[in-house]
């Protein structure tokens, strides 16, 4: 089963491909990361997927969402990278400087 929405890449009409985050209930590309989330329904599970949801629709407060677990886009893309081993704002600068390099020579 193909998956078009939550953490995906994007292509643009040159065919180019970008990371992207597209919500998971109406399939709105999320351009802002202070307008969407990330919940999860297995509060009590080891391991356990999120969901993406957008602000902009109203997705994130919908039901059967509203009262699960979430946290803010901008919080949970930040704890990704804490929790994948970018533990600092150093690094995460040194991260970025190397993914514009990278990108730049594609
Ligand atoms: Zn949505």
């Amino acid at each position: 089963m193909s998956k078009d929405t939550g953490f995906v890449v994007l292509r643009n009409v040159k065919g180019n491909a970008k990371p992207g985050i597209v919500c998971e209930r109406c399939g709105e590309v999320i351009t802002d990361i202070h307008l969407a989330g990330v919940v999860w329904v297995k509060e009590e599970a080891e391991v356990e997927e999120v969901k993406v949801l957008c602000k902009t629709n109203g997705c994130l407060s919908s039901e059967p969402y509203r009262h699960a677990p979430w946290h803010e886009m901008r919080h949970y893309l930040l704890w990704l990278l804490r929790n994948s081993g970018v533990k600092n704002e150093g690094q995460l600068r040194k991260e970025w400087k190397s993914a514009e390099e990278f990108a730049s020579m594609r």
